[in-house]
C-alpha cells in the first residue's frame, strides 16, 4: 500500500498542469499522477490548440493569461522553447449582430489590458490571402494571440513536475476510488492501492465514471470536435493570423503552409462517457472523415474562403472534449464529499486554460485559497443531474453546435 499527499487521475494537460503547480509550490509533499495510457494521448494531443485569450467568456481569460505566464516559466526551467506561434487573431464580423459582438470583444480586450484594434479589409487580406472579405463589415485584430503544440505543452508540465519531485505512472489504470462514506481516501489501480490526503479526478471525458462512485453526476458530456487540414498552397503563409468567422461558425489557423479549419456542424456527435473506449484511437468518429459534415456546412465557410471547394484535404482530426450546457468548465470540490476535487468539462478550451486550472486546483489541494476565480465552474450549478442520460447528453451536444468562438 502506497501513501501520498495528492493523487491525480489522468495525465492529460489538466492532470500534468496540476502536478506541476502542486510539486513546485509544495516542496516536501508528494504527488503521484496515474495515467492508464501514455501522457497526453487523448484530447490533449488532438487539439487545434488555439490559445484564445480575448473571448466573450470573461471567466476563461485570467486562466489563459496564467497559461501564457507559466509557459515562459517552464521554458526557463527547462532551457527549451515551447515555440508558441504568436500570429494574432483576426475577428471578422459580417452582420450587424456580429459587429455588436466584436465591439463588445474589443472592450473586453481593453479591460484585460490586451492590445486589440480594427484593421481594414486590405490589411486583413494582406495578412490572410485566402480570405474573401466582401461581406465583412468590421475586422478586429488581437496581435498577441497564439497557438501552440498541445502535446508539447502537456509534456512540459509533466517534465517540470518530475523535476520538482512528482511521480508519474503511465500504463496504470485507476479502477475505482477508496472511500469511507463521503471521505475519499485514495484509489484502486491495476498496480495496487494508493492512499492520499486528496484525490483529483482529471480523467477528461471519463471523469464522470469515477465521480459516479461518490453518487455525484458531473455536469458534462463527451462531445466530438473535428477539424480538417488542407493541402499546402501559397495562399496560406505560415505566419498568417488565426481567423474567427462567427457568421460562418468557423475558425482557421495556419498549419505549416496549409490551412487548419473547423466548422460547427448542426448537430454535434455525443457519446456517454461509458461508451468512449479507453484508448481514443479505437473510436470511429466519422467513417468518411467528416466529409458529410463538410459538405453540409461548408457553404458557410466558402463565403469567406472561396478556394474551399478546390482545396484537397490532407488530414482529418477528431476527438472528444467534455462539454457543458453553459460552456463553463467543471472545476473544484465535489459536493457532498471530502478530499475529492475535479478538473474537467474543458468545453474545447482546455489547452488555453490549462495554466489557470492547474494553479487553482493545485492550491485547493494544498489547503490554500484558490487565487483563480472558479465561481462560474461549480459542479453543483445544474443541481442533481444524470450525466449518462440521453436528455443530458443532447443538452451538452447542442452547446457545442451553437459555439461560435475558437
Ligand atoms: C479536435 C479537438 C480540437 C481542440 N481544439 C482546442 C483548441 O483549439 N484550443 C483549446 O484550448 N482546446 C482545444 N481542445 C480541447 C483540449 O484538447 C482539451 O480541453 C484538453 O486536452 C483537456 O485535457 P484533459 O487533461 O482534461 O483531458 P485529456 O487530454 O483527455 O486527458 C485525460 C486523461 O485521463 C486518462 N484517464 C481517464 N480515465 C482514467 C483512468 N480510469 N485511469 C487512468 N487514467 C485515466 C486518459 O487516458 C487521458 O489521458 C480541442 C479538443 C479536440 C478533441
Amino acid at each position: 500500500m502506497k501513501k501520498t499527499d495528492l493523487v491525480i487521475i489522468g495525465g492529460g494537460v489538466f492532470g500534468c498542469a496540476i502536478a506541476y503547480y502542486y510539486s513546485k509550490n509544495n516542496p516536501g509533499k508528494q504527488v503521484i499522477l496515474v495515467e492508464r495510457n501514455e501522457l497526453n494521448n487523448a484530447a490533449t494531443s488532438r487539439a487545434a490548440a488555439l490559445m484564445t485569450m480575448v473571448r466573450s467568456k470573461r471567466s476563461y481569460i485570467p486562466l489563459t493569461i496564467e497559461t501564457f505566464r507559466v509557459a515562459k516559466e517552464m521554458e526557463e526551467e527547462l532551457g527549451e522553447s515551447l515555440d508558441f506561434k504568436v500570429v494574432g487573431m483576426m475577428h471578422v464580423a459580417a452582420t450587424d449582430a456580429k459587429v455588436k459582438d466584436l465591439e463588445e470583444l474589443m472592450g473586453i480586450a481593453k479591460e484585460y489590458a490586451q492590445e486589440a484594434y480594427y484593421i481594414s479589409k486590405e490589411e486583413a487580406k494582406k495578412k490572410a490571402p485566402w480570405l474573401k472579405l466582401d461581406e465583412a463589415l468590421k475586422i478586429g485584430f488581437v496581435p498577441n494571440e497564439a497557438y501552440c503544440d498541445p502535446y508539447m505543452l502537456g509534456t512540459f508540465f509533466a517534465r517540470c513536475a518530475r523535476k520538482h519531485g512528482a511521480k508519474i505512472r503511465q500504463g496504470v489504470e485507476v479502477l475505482g476510488l477508496i472511500h469511507e462514506g463521503k471521505n475519499v481516501k485514495g484509489i484502486r489501480t491495476t498496480e495496487g492501492e494508493i492512499y492520499a490526503q486528496t484525490v483529483v479526478d482529471a480523467a477528461g471525458v471519463w471523469a464522470p465514471i469515477l465521480a459516479k462512485e461518490m453518487g455525484v453526476g458531473l455536469p458534462m458530456a463527451p462531445v466530438r470536435s473535428q477539424y480538417w487540414i488542407t493541402e499546402r498552397a501559397d495562399i496560406f503563409p505560415t505566419n498568417s493570423p488565426m481567423v474567427l468567422l462567427p457568421d460562418a461558425q468557423a475558425y482557421a489557423r495556419p498549419e505549416g503552409g496549409s490551412l487548419l479549419f473547423g466548422i460547427r456542424e448542426k448537430k454535434s456527435l455525443v457519446a456517454s462517457p461509458q461508451d468512449v473506449p479507453k484508448d481514443i484511437a479505437d473510436f470511429v468518429f466519422s467513417a468518411d472523415e467528416g466529409m458529410d459534415d463538410l459538405f453540409e456546412n461548408g457553404e458557410r465557410l466558402a463565403r469567406f474562403f472561396p478556394a474551399f471547394y478546390d482545396m484537397g484535404i490532407k488530414y482529418y482530426v477528431a476527438g472528444f472534449s467534455g462539454y457543458t450546457p453553459d460552456s463553463q468548465l467543471v472545476l473544484g470540490g465535489v459536493p457532498g464529499t471530502e478530499g475529492f476535487l475535479v478538473a474537467s468539462g474543458c468545453c474545447g478550451a482546455g489547452i488555453s486554460v490549462a495554466g489557470g486550472v492547474g494553479l487553482g486546483i493545485a492550491e485547493m489541494a494544498s489547503g490554500r485559497s484558490n487565487p483563480m476565480d472558479f465561481s462560474e465552474f461549480e459542479i453543483s450549478r445544474f443541481g442533481n443531474i444524470n450525466p449518462f442520460s440521453e436528455e443530458w447528453l443532447n443538452k451538452c451536444a447542442s452547446a457545442r453546435s451553437n459555439k461560435v468562438s475558437g
